[in-house]
């Protein structure tokens, strides 16, 4: 028996519940440098309130770290568990401090699903710094140590002495701070998402919670009774519409929606010849990419689409089902599913010498060739009708300047880093602009190529724009998107959206523009998208909701 314990003495190292104290009391700390920098910014909380309140807070987390970590106090489970939350912590720390981002369910399914070439954008050394600094170092010190760890039994009592140690605290704490604790709560909502890395933990848990039992349920079909409208039979001309799925584009840094720069040229001059219509009010279903777009597609709207675990098929395969030729061109990070059962072309891989570098395509790429494309679509189906979705790179950040060519860089200096605050304002703005005056140049392209399509051939043309979420450029001390919906500014959500009627389609469709100029400030969302598609193909089906239907009013 004592050399038992000799043989323990001799023996140096950590007990497992001082490894557990070092990893939380680390994170809870080191980890939380944008929690820090967040609450010592906040008016309520500066000198010794604002000291003693990131005390207890650190407390706070770092009892609510113990609590977990004790449970996984075992030989081999602790230490693989402890580096990969260093880690999370080291990565979640850079975007809060580099973008002023919070991290919520949304944001991570952004990170889950970005590729490479956005993580290319995203390299900088503030990231080295952050992973180093918070999660790297700390692992590997970890990782050396030893650990005692005893036999299963009395490990196990210790650990849930411990882990009920820890509560205990974590409800001390909670009592004694409630009054700042509840009101920083209520005032800052979004400070809560910066508890690293519980903020990753409960994000990650949500988002696992709420799409494995999506994985498991079958598609469902909606629009079963989609058919062509009268307009297919009352003429021989076909339609061909292009909807164009924006990316990043804010309203706020549209010209056409009163922005003081020059930024939609060639647009401006469409809506002067007639036959454009610029939505002043249009607000996006979410504040990411992978958030929107499928819920712009979808019968449901909004609320019913966030509020729903059954997946859905969407207004692409409804507009299949009432026979016409569907083409999604993707010049970004793809359909999400959404052109799952219609065809596809993935333009941000071809390797065009004047469009294309790096890896990805400037979006005029998707014009190019784009006559050969639909020519090569089921004739059966092309003889009723086409209709084309262009997926944009379009404004898509950090790397503004990566988005727009030379000829289309008007706003000078620009921004040419990936870490935005390294930037003066003033640069930032004019990257960003310089992605907005090419996408006018992309979109009034697009216009004029279906004008001449409408004039050649017997097709009623038109096209439709919308972006899928706005971004921040350093408003308030934040930047990119992807913040909570409640919690997002006005720059995240006001998106720019359009529409371009070929004389052709105004005649089939009876739409007066003058009637659709004067509806152009009606408040609108993406719910209104799948609706509006509908109408302007003249597609009857249950699904379709005249009332959601931009066009409805004006015939
Ligand atoms: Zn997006």
């Amino acid at each position: 028996m004592t050399s038992v314990v000799e043989a323990r003495q001799a023996r140096r190292g950590w007990s497992p519940q001082a490894a557990v104290l070092l990893v939380a009391g680390w994170l809870a700390t080191v980890g939380n440098l944008p929690l820090w920098r967040a609450v010592w910014a906040l008016p309520e909380h500066n000198g010794w309130r604002g000291l003693v309140f990131s005390a207890a807070l650190a407390v706070w987390i770092g009892a609510a770290l113990v609590v977990l970590l004790s449970l996984l106090a075992w030989p081999r489970l602790f230490k693989a568990v402890a580096v990969v939350l260093l880690m999370v912590a080291g990565a979640s720390t850079y975007f809060m401090l580099q973008y002023g981002v919070v991290i919520d369910s949304t944001m991570m399914v952004n990170v889950v699903n970005t590729d490479p070439r956005e993580v290319r954008d995203l390299l900088s050394w503030t990231l080295l710094f952050s992973m180093l600094l918070v999660g790297v170092l700390p692992a590997l010190w970890l990782w050396h140590q030893d650990i005692l760890w005893r036999r299963w039994w009395p490990q196990t009592w210790r650990n849930a002495v411990a882990s009920l140690l820890a509560l205990g605290v974590l409800g001390a704490v909670t009592i004694a701070s409630y009054q700042d604790l509840a009101s920083l709560m209520r005032n800052h909502k979004h400070v809560r998402f910066l508890f690293n890395p519980l903020n990753v933990l409960y994000g990650g848990g949500k988002l696992v919670a709420h799409t494995l039992p999506q994985a498991s349920l079958t598609l469902q079909a909606i629009g079963q009774d989609a058919r062509p409208g009268p307009t297919y039979a009352a003429t021989t001309r076909t339609p061909l519409v292009v909807l164009v799925v924006g990316e990043t584009a804010r309203a706020a840094n549209f010209s056409l929606g009163g922005y003081s720069r020059q930024t939609n040229p060639e647009l401006g001059q469409l809506r002067s010849d007639g036959g454009l219509t610029y939505f002043t009010d249009v607000l996006s279903c979410g504040t990411n990419t992978q958030a929107s777009v499928p819920c712009m597609f979808s019968h449901l709207g909004k609320q019913a689409y966030e509020a729903g675990r059954q997946p859905f098929e969407n207004l692409l395969d409804v507009l299949h089902r009432a026979g016409l030729a569907v083409l999604w061109l993707d010049n970004q990070s793809g359909c999400k599913g959404l052109c799952a059962r219609v065809d596809q072309v993935i333009t941000r891989t071809l390797d065009d010498p004047a469009l294309c570098g790096g890896g990805e395509c400037f979006d005029e790429i998707m014009l190019k060739g784009l006559d050969q494309r639909i020519a090569a679509l089921d004739p059966a189906r092309r003889a009723r009708g086409v209709v084309v979705v262009m997926h944009q790179m379009g404004s898509h950040g950090p790397a503004y300047y990566r988005r727009s060519p030379p000829a289309f860089k008007k706003f000078m200096p620009e921004c040419a880093s990936n870490v935005l605050q390294d930037c003066p304002r003033e640069q930032l703005v004019n990257a960003y602009d310089n992605t907005i005056l090419y996408t006018d140049h992309v979109l009034a392209s697009t216009a004029r190529w279906l004008d001449r399509a409408a004039r050649d051939q017997p097709l009623d043309t038109a096209l439709v724009y919308v972006s899928d979420h706005g971004e921040s450029l350093g408003e308030n001390n934040l930047y990119l998107h992807g913040l909570p919906y409640a919690l997002a500014p006005q720059q995240q959500i006001h998106v720019p959206m359009l529409t371009w009627l070929s004389g052709p389609m105004q005649k089939r469709l009876g739409v007066r523009q003058d009637c659709l100029q004067k509806s152009a400030t009606a408040p609108l969302t993406h719910d209104n998208l799948f609706h509006s598609m509908l109408g302007l193909l003249d597609v009857n089906t249950s699904v379709y909701l005249p009332r959601l239907d931009l066009f409805a009013g004006c015939r």
